[in-house]
């Protein structure tokens, strides 16, 4: 069985950096500061099985309705590879979105897995959160934006994901 810690002390993120230089930090409750370093945060919250931090940095209205166990599953039964962020990008709006692209490779029983992704963050009350995709948000185009900008759904995160 291999061990879900890294033996050395590098984030698992591949930044380069000590876990507690890098999205320890994060973990242990500071803010990230962009969406991408909550990118790199949420990567080695699946590295080290932080559920709880993927959860808490998913866009609070979809919280409830993760699937806790598959996410647990899939953090424990995997052995993580490597994070590549390919592009980053503030999109602007109010309040803040961003869009962040990565590759993420892990292995697991059916073998190794390359997976490209370009997910959708927005910043409430000064905190980055992940908008997961598998978790519709349940809005009409003109109702009040689920992440709770005040913002019509249209002109918020709508718009963006
Ligand atoms: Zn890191
Ligand atoms: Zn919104």
């Amino acid at each position: 069985m291999s061990e879900q810690r890294p033996l050395t002390p590098n984030c698992p993120c591949g930044s380069g950096n000590t876990l507690d230089q890098c999205c320890g930090r994060y973990h242990a409750g500071t803010p990230a500061p962009s969406a991408e370093l909550l990118m790199r945060s949420r990567y080695s919250a699946y590295v080290l099985g932080l559920v709880d931090y993927l959860q808490a940095t998913t866009l609070p209205v979809q919280q409830t309705a993760l699937d806790m166990d598959g996410m647990r599953r899939w953090s424990l039964d995997s052995t993580w590879l490597g994070l590549e962020v390919n592009e980053s990008a503030v999109l602007g709006g109010k309040p803040e979105h961003a869009r962040v692209t990565f590759t993420a490779r892990w292995h697991d029983q059916a073998g190794e897995h390359v997976h490209q992704e370009r997910s959708a963050f927005v910043q409430c009350d000064g905190k980055w959160y992940f908008i997961d995709p598998t978790v519709p948000l349940k809005a009409g185009r003109n109702d009040p934006c689920p992440c709770g900008s005040g913002s019509k759904f249209k002109k918020c995160c709508a718009a963006y994901v």
